[in-house]
């Protein structure tokens, strides 16, 4: 079953039962300081997962591009990437469990023709240090997720499979049960969700709740579970050996946390269900390896062609060098087709280390001779194969992509050459000065031991793995930190700003013309960013103006209004945006100033209608633009041909 019949059975299988599907929001967010990339389906929901109401309904379900930076150090082994599709169906507020897991288990089991033996499922075991309290004020501890226990219990043995519940939170839990287990309960480190983590993370009106995966057992040894930390005890779900596949997750956002610290149920209660595409196309082949999936297989071979077969994947070759070229070649030209240069910061930062640690491993698999790496951009032919059909690439200039990698790869070769020297100049390499080369170099450890085996010396592998290990732990630490800090500390300005980008996009349509519009927008707590279609620099005198028009609406206070209409209703006010064909009969818009300008002589049905700005969004906003407060603007600069950029700040 190839990944394009599994993406569209699956969007199927959800319109069948009445979800609408929702476009994917891009790689990068656009409104979101917080968070580098979009790194889940979950994601760009959120606000409607909080109670807003989402324009396309209650019952929703695409496939969301995502891209998880923290990863980039798991890539290598038979099921991590960087970049990956999610399938993902929401009911926001609508249907819970008992919908849910049978949907799911009939997706698997009967589109995907998954062999119900092969399915293991984990649930939340519980916690005893979190209460649960009552409408009537009672309260009892946050126990097991008794009814996802009875709901697959019924689904296992309609296949009559013994549903033994294997409760791993308790040492004393035998290998002997283990190894009959078919539900598996996990504390909060496994089957608890939530943005801040377990229930005692949660801040005050954090809302959270339990989850329950799927895996799929490959039935085989793959040799690593002697390496892992289960050694010990027979493998589970959880055991990290790459036996057992997670395929699938449906969390059930049921509570809020209170100010007395206690849970309390929610009324409007949620699921979220993310599935990985390249994992279930994976599982579906019964391939344990996502490498050979028809959404790698093309990337491999043009690799292997490009090293003219002095290795070959997984056959001659070491795997982990492959995957590694196959996934950030991939992730690199998804990133850079959603607008990502090389750079040395944020978003760009990714993106570079993922070229360099490409070209690092095509140098090692080239065995330091042929150039390959040079031709790395002819790889993005490959990935755009590979997607073919989807959408993705269809209106991408592929020949731009492929300039950015060929850029990048000029670059590096100097930096390349520099490494290479400073590693003749060393006479004795430690794992200490190994991992200094891969930090500044992007050497991997690999490289690095093979030039030195060259020479004659051994490297301690050990100390380059701690070296490996503090460094992960402090980047994992930081991206933690960006998503929950982002959110929690600086929403409030950036809302404000975001506000302020709908006032600047009409203010510049004012004061240059109707053929402005938003390219884009990015903002910080600091700033906001904002691209726009204009031929040529702004003059003095209209970007005075153009402020001038941004802080006499906020001296005006005027109105924020949200308004759910059809989409021929938005256009013919005048409502201006980018328009989401997918969204349906409704669509959401937001007026500024409703009320605004009521003169009969007003240029625009806009006006007529009584709003200052009028467009499409998905929110948040403030409520008055008062509270804004004094904007100015920064810089006015070209991006590109025809795109210019105005930076703006509340001062
Ligand atoms: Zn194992
Ligand atoms: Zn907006």
């Amino acid at each position: 079953m190839s990944s394009k019949d599994i993406r569209e059975k699956y969007i199927k299988f959800f319109t069948d039962r009445r979800h609408k599907e929702i476009a994917p929001a891009k790689l990068v967010p656009e409104n979101d300081p917080s968070t580098l990339f979009t790194s889940s389906g979950m994601q760009p929901l959120v606000p409607y997962l909080l109670g807003q109401s989402h324009p396309a309904g209650k019952r929703l379900v695409d496939s969301q591009p995502s891209f998880r930076a923290e990863d980039i150090e798991e890539v290598g082994d038979n099921r991590h990437t960087t970049f990956f599709e999610m399938l993902g169906n929401w009911s926001l507020g609508d249907y819970f469990k008992k919908e849910q897991l049978p949907w799911i288990w009939e997706f698997l089991t009967k589109e995907l023709e998954l062999k119900p033996e092969r399915l293991f499922v984990t649930v939340f075991g519980g916690d005893n240090n979190s209460q649960v309290v009552t409408p009537d004020g009672k309260t009892f501890e946050l126990g097991l997720d008794a009814d996802s226990v009875t709901e697959w219990s019924k689904l296992f043995e309609k296949e009559k499979i013994a549903p033994i519940v294997v409760d791993m939170t308790n040492p004393e839990t035998s290998p002997l049960e283990i190894s009959a287990g078919r539900i598996f309960q996990y504390g909060v480190s496994k089957n608890w969700w939530s943005r801040s983590g377990s229930p005692d993370k949660m801040p005050t009106g954090e809302i959270g709740g339990p989850d329950s995966e799927v895996f799929y057992d490959f039935g085989i040894n793959l040799g690593l579970h002697e390496e892992s930390p289960w050694k010990d005890q027979p493998c589970h779900p959880n055991c990290d050996c790459g036996r057992f596949l997670e395929i699938g997750n449906s969390v059930f956002i049921q509570y809020q946390k209170q100010a007395d610290g206690n849970l309390k149920e929610l009324d409007q209660k949620n699921v979220d269900f993310g599935g990985g595409l390249e994992r279930l196309t994976a599982a579906a082949g019964d391939k344990p390896d996502i490498c050979q999936t028809d959404l790698f297989k093309d990337i491999i071979k043009s690799i292997e062609g490009l090293i003219q077969a002095a290795n070959v994947y997984g056959v001659k070759g070491p795997k982990d060098n492959f995957r590694i070229i196959a996934d950030h070649i991939k992730g690199a030209t998804f990133l850079i087709k959603d607008g990502v240069e090389p750079s040395n910061k944020l978003q760009g930062y990714i993106l570079r280390r993922l070229l360099r640690r490409a070209a690092v491993e095509m140098h090692f698999l080239d065995g330091f001779k042929l150039k390959a790496m040079n031709k790395m951009s002819d790889l993005v032919e490959a990935v755009v194969e590979t997607y073919q059909g989807t959408g993705y690439f269809e209106e991408v200039d592929i020949n731009m992509i492929k300039k950015v990698i060929d850029e990048e790869m000029q670059r590096f070769e100097k930096t390349l050459e520099k490494g290479l020297k400073e590693i003749e100049k060393i006479d004795q390499i430690d794992g200490k000065k190994a991992f200094d080369l891969y930090q500044t170099f992007g050497f991997p450890y690999e490289v690095t031991e093979e030039l030195f085996r060259q020479k004659g010396q051994e490297i301690d592998r050990e100390q380059f793995r701690k070296e490996f290990e503090k460094h992960r732990e402090l980047s994992r630490t930081a991206s933690a930190g960006m998503f929950k800090g982002g959110l929690a500390d600086h929403s409030e300005t950036v809302t404000k700003y975001h506000t302020a980008t709908h006032l600047l996009h009409q203010a510049l349509r004012d004061v240059l013309g109707p053929q402005v519009f938003q390219k884009g927008s990015n903002i910080t707590s600091e700033r906001l960013r904002f691209d726009f279609s204009f031929d040529r620099k702004m003059t003095d005198e209209e970007i005075k103006q153009t402020e001038d028009i941004l802080n006499k609406r906020i001296e005006e206070d005027l109105k924020v209004e949200r308004k759910i209409v059809s989409p021929q209703e938005a256009k013919e006010i005048g409502a201006i945006g980018l328009f989401d064909e997918k969204y349906g009969n409704e669509v959401s818009i937001y007026g500024i100033g409703p009320g605004f300008a009521l003169d009969p002589k007003a240029k625009d049905q806009r006006e007529r209608a009584g709003y200052y700005s009028l467009e499409f969004c998905g929110g948040p906003h403030v409520e008055h633009i008062g509270i804004i407060g004094k904007i100015k603007i920064t810089k006015e600069e070209a991006v590109s041909a025809g795109v210019r950029r105005i930076r703006a700040q509340i001062v």
